[in-house]
Order: C-alpha cells, then sequence, then structure tokens
C-alpha cells in the first residue's frame, strides 16, 4: 500500500510554515512542497518591523522565514525544496488527495494550500531587466534607498496611494502614474495623498518602458497618454509598482472555488474550500489584509482545521488502498515573473 501522507502543505510563506509548525506539534508529520523559492514574499523584503516579538528594529524577511522553516522542522515537518506541478484532489469525505511534484506522486488524507500571492506586473520592456535595481513593488522594502530623489509610483488603488505617501516623506517628489483620470481608491486615501505637496497626479499615463538612464537619477520611465500617441520621457530614481496582487492559484484552477479574481473560496471564517480535506490559508484566499501575522494566523486556522478533520472524518480505503471516487485534476502553469 503507497504511503499516505496526514498532511501535504503546497506552499510555504508565513502561512505554510506555520501551518507546518502547528500540523508537526500536532504529531501529524506534515509534507511540505515549499517551492524553489521558498519562503515566499517576505524572501523579497529588508527588514519586517511589524511582526510581533521582534524590537528593537525587527527581523530581516528572509531571517524571519528561515526561523519559521526551521521551528517547523524542529517538530517533525519534512520539506521537498520544489514545485508541486499537479494536483488530484478527492471529491469525497475520507478520499486521499494527490500532489506530484514532476513524476514523484504524494498521497494525503489532507491538503492545505498556501501558494501566496506575487505582485501584478506591468509587463513593459525594462521591468523585469530593472527588478530590484531600480523597480520595485514593496515601498515599505526598499524606500530608503530612493532619499531625495523622484520616484514614481503606478497604479491608481489604495495600495498605489499609500505608496505614494509612504515614499512622499523619503523622496523629493512622487509622481503618481495611473492609466485612467479617475483613481480607484477610496475617497479618503485621495484626500490626504492630494493635501500631500510633493505628490505630482499624472493621469491619464500609461508606462510603456523603463530603462536606465545617464541623468543625475539614474532611470527613466517613458510614459504615453492613454488614448493618444503623446509620449515623455520622465527621469527618476525608481519606480514602484502598486497594480494589486495575483493569488498564486493557477494549480487549483478549475478544480477548488475560486472567486473572480482568483482568490480561494473558503467557508466563512474556516479555512476550509468546497473540496472535503483541502483547506487554504494566507495571501491565497486573502485580498485585504496580506499580512505575514494575519497569513500566520491562518496557517494555524488551517493547520487546527486539517487535525480535526482528520480526527472526524474516517479514510475511505479501495482494496489497493488507493484514491477512491472521482478525482478532479488540475495542471500548474508557471506564471510570468519578473
Ligand atoms: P486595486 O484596488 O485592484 O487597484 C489596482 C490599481 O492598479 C487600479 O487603479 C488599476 O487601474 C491599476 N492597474 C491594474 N492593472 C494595471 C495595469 N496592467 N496597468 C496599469 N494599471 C493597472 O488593488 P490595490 O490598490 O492593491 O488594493 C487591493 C485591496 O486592498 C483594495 O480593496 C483596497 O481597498 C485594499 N487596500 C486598502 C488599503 C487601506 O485601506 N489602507 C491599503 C491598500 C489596499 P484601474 O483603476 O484602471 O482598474
Amino acid at each position: 500500500m503507497a504511503d499516505i501522507e496526514n498532511v501535504i502543505i503546497i506552499g510555504s510563506g508565513p502561512a505554510g510554515y506555520t501551518a507546518g509548525l502547528y500540523t508537526a506539534r500536532a504529531n501529524l508529520t506534515p509534507l511540505v512542497i515549499e517551492g524553489f523559492m521558498w519562503g515566499g514574499l517576505l524572501q523579497q523584503t529588508t527588514e519586517v518591523e511589524n511582526f510581533p516579538g521582534w524590537p528593537d528594529g525587527g527581523i530581516s524577511g528572509p531571517e524571519l522565514m528561515t526561523k519559521m522553516r526551521a521551528q517547523a522542522e524542529d517538530f517533525g515537518a519534512r520539506f521537498i525544496t520544489d514545485q508541486a506541478t499537479s494536483v488530484k484532489l478527492a471529491q469525497e469525505p475520507g478520499g486521499i488527495h494527490e500532489v506530484h511534484v514532476g513524476s514523484d506522486v504524494h498521497r494525503a488524507r489532507t491538503v492545505i494550500l498556501s501558494m501566496g500571492a506575487e505582485h501584478k506586473k506591468l509587463g513593459v520592456p525594462g521591468e523585469a531587466e530593472l527588478a530590484g535595481a531600480g523597480v520595485s513593488y514593496c515601498a515599505t522594502c526598499d524606500a530608503a534607498f530612493f532619499k531625495d530623489q523622484v520616484i514614481m509610483v503606478v497604479g491608481g488603488g489604495d495600495s498605489a496611494l499609500e505608496e505614494a505617501m509612504f515614499l512622499a516623506k523619503f523622496g523629493r517628489k512622487v509622481v503618481l502614474v495611473h492609466r485612467r483620470d479617475e483613481l480607484r481608491a477610496s475617497q479618503i486615501m485621495q484626500a490626504r495623498a492630494r493635501a500631500m505637496e510633493n505628490i505630482e497626479f499624472k493621469t491619464p499615463y500609461v508606462v510603456e518602458e523603463f530603462h536606465e538612464g545617464d541623468g543625475p537619477f539614474k532611470r527613466v520611465a517613458k510614459l504615453k497618454k492613454t488614448g493618444t500617441d503623446e509620449t515623455e520621457e520622465v527621469e527618476i530614481g525608481g519606480a514602484f509598482i502598486a497594480i494589486g496582487h495575483e493569488p498564486q492559484s493557477e494549480i487549483v484552477d478549475g478544480v477548488i472555488e475560486v472567486d473572480d479574481e482568483g482568490y480561494v473560496k473558503v467557508d466563512g471564517r474556516s479555512t476550509r474550500t468546497n473540496l472535503p480535506g483541502v483547506f487554504a490559508a494566507g495571501d491565497l484566499v486573502d485580498h485585504t489584509y496580506r499580512q505575514a501575522i494575519t497569513a500566520a494566523g491562518s496557517g494555524c486556522q488551517a493547520a487546527l482545521d486539517a487535525e480535526w478533520y482528520l480526527r472526524d472524518t474516517p479514510q475511505v480505503p479501495t482494496p489497493e488502498g488507493l484514491p477512491e471516487g472521482d478525482l478532479a485534476e488540475a495542471q500548474w502553469a508557471p506564471t510570468q515573473t519578473a
């Protein structure tokens, strides 16, 4: 009979590692399929000053994730540092789920999905080339690099305005570029941002490309006025892209219920998805908060939901001990990353 895990966790940000810690402490010896780039979005950040428990300047994102991983490992979590490539999820309570990592098949009674979210990319020339070297997706991480410079923010939602207001405290000037004249952001955020003298609103414009420049501010954004052929080049120190997030739900596309934007749907305040024994946590389900601490909290909830499910749900064995009932299948297709 094939080995059947109690729980497989797919993804490894704060949600995945916290789920790993809790299920490990419950003696469920979880298997965490953590991806090549384990640690999630926090691996791209510098200091994390708002995760409780780290006074005196906080802790770096990568160090925090390394510690979370080690803590889960201390209690018996096991890791596969590779990408889950497809899943076959049982439709009936007690059924056995499959998670494929290339040609390896892992079976489990429960699966916790915690693949997180990625910053949406503009997809314009120069964006990928300058990522981390003038183009950033996180003002709180990288603002200090652009002190007294001209900083561009792209986007018209609350995130863009929040980033712009934060950056306006560092930069000489912030140029907010949005593709429509009307901003999507809430009125209160708009009022606050418009009250800041060093934020310029450049609408309706789209970024056509970024490239290196030889002026004092080193980078250039080529802008085009929406609906016209009018273009102009703006010299900047750096640009922050704040056009929303994309949940990394491709692997369960068509199998698990997701909302219009691809976030996995869960039942009320629980982490239960529409399939029995499959739970989802962290940024994969969260439109709103998307903080390390809230992701960690929902990873804890998913672990408890999985533990209770295992306690309360009899396994459905087949004569061969292999999956019973209909399996819904999905293939993972890698998304474009910068
Ligand atoms: P959002 O509300 O979806 O806004 C995304 C913005 O980016 C929109 O203005 C959109 O333009 C623009 N955009 C999207 N794709 C683009 C593209 N390819 N090229 C150019 N522009 C593009 O996302 P968000 O600002 O990240 O906010 C997400 C949620 O979190 C919202 O519910 C927001 O209220 C909440 N939030 C709240 C706060 C707060 O209250 N302090 C702070 C941050 C976020 P269009 O408008 O033309 O579609």
